[in-house]
């Protein structure tokens, strides 16, 4: 018989669930600096439905969506809960990247089994949706998508957390509870953006431009590249990013501080505005060139920090090149010069995290060792407010970060 609630260090026997859990919340009256918003608690463990699994969480990995979740912007995700999934619990567990144990399955879920070690990968869907089933659509595009521990309630940052069967996949034998949390989120949405949109997949010896090539997602994207024989240049802001990058597999590394023509494009109106950021976008070019050959520019550029570099982007991007964006960490206006955009014929992607399959072709790549999880910094699970505050200042360390959860 389980123990109503057991201790973040005692060890739960395999398949027990107790009622009760520890997990980190955020709630309305809280959200803001995540230091503050992120709060320990009790709460029941959730149950399950029959495409569901609960899984014993070792360790989860943090990333940027809680963050915005904390702040409560650009949406109040405890409303989200409460009007998308009738979820009235009043709270937020966030928490999209895990490494664990299954405690129970539902009855649908073949694919593991009590006792399984898994990775989580966040993406849900309607499972039970007709043209899904019948491969009709694309899961990650279709209208019922949504990010488990940022959109669906019950993330990692708790003992237990309540996701659907076919978002697990193997653990690494050959890393810990930490590494194997690490790198998921961030991975699989670089698979996708990279490999997810024919005939703009990476190939051998094309150049592609990585934004933050130290960061989560830039740590990632290098690696994958580099897999597929390609040739990643990283961009990055601190001079002591740039070995990490080259170790990684960047063939050069160019800093964004250099330059001073960001934000958004000038109208094309005002000639001397235009001139200076044309001066600026054709310096950055240059550096391009510098590293990759006169003339020789990226294939693809891969892109998230959104307002202040897709105008660089859009206009440093090869003809019939593919700019593929999955975030606006800096704002959300995209301004692209459409003379360019036509004339040579470029493309402008949108994309969001991944499909089963290309989670899979991911977690495949980093259980035949070929991708390094990047983890930077573990802490313990009454850390996690502090490391999303850290990656809010943009003060985190290259790489991954995680906290471990249950360590009995
Ligand atoms: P991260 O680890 O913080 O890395 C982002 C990098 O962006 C930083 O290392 C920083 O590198 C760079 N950066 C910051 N400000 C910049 C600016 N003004 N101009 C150019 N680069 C800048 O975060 P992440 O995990 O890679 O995530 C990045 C964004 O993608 C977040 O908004 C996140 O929510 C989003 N995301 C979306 C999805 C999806 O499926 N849609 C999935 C994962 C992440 P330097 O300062 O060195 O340049």
């Amino acid at each position: 018989m389980a123990k109503e609630l057991y201790e973040l260090n005692e060890a739960i026997p395999t398949g027990e669930v107790p009622k009760k859990m520890y997990a980190m919340t955020i709630r309305e009256d809280r959200f803001g600096e995540p230091k503050k918003a992120f709060q320990k608690e009790v709460v029941d463990v959730p149950e399950i439905g029959p495409d569901d699994a609960l899984v014993l969480v070792k360790a989860a990995g943090i990333n940027y969506n809680n963050v915005w979740a904390a702040l409560g912007i650009p949406l109040n995700m405890v409303d989200v809960h409460r009007k998308d999934q009738n979820d009235q619990s009043g709270f937020h567990i966030g928490g999209s990247d895990a490494s664990g144990i299954v405690y129970k399955i539902g009855a649908n879920v073949k694919n593991v089994k009590v006792g399984d070690e898994v990775v989580v990968h966040c993406g849900m869907w309607d499972v039970n949706n007709a043209d899904i089933k019948a491969g009709k659509v694309d899961p990650i595009v279709h209208v019922s998508n949504r990010i488990w521990g940022y959109e669906v309630n019950y993330g990692s940052f708790a003992q237990f957390t309540k996701l659907q069967g076919h978002q697990l996949l193997p653990k690494p034998k050959h890393m810990n509870w930490e590494q194997s949390a690490a790198y998921m989120l961030v991975g699989a949405t670089a698979y996708r953006m990279l490999m997810g949109f024919p005939e703009h997949t990476v190939r051998k010896d094309d150049v592609v431009l990585i934004w933050g090539g130290a960061g989560g997602l830039g740590s990632m994207a290098i690696q994958i590249v580099r897999e597929m024989g390609g040739k990643p240049i990283a961009v990055i802001s601190e001079a002591n990013k740039v070995d990490y990058c080259k170790n990684l597999g960047a063939i050069g590394v160019i800093n964004r501080k250099d330059f001073n023509h960001w934000g958004m494009l000038p109208h094309w109106k005002d000639d001397a505005k235009y001139g200076e950021w044309l001066k600026g976008v054709r310096a950055f070019g240059k550096a391009i060139w510098e590293i990759a050959g006169k003339g020789v520019s990226p294939r693809i550029v891969f892109e998230h920090p959104g307002e202040t570099t897709i105008p660089t982007s859009a206009y440093v991007v090869e003809r019939g090149g593919m700019v593929v964006i999955c975030a606006g960490t800096t704002g959300y206006n995209a301004t692209v010069d459409l003379r360019y955009h036509w004339m040579h014929q470029k493309r402008l992607q949108g994309s969001h995290f991944a499909n089963d399959a290309q989670a899979t072709a991911f977690n495949n790549l980093v259980l035949e060792k070929r991708i390094d999880p990047c983890l930077s910094k573990t802490v313990a699970f009454d850390e996690i407010g502090d490391l999303h505050q850290i990656m809010y200042e943009n003060k985190h360390p290259h790489g991954n970060m995680v906290s471990t959860v249950q360590v009995g």
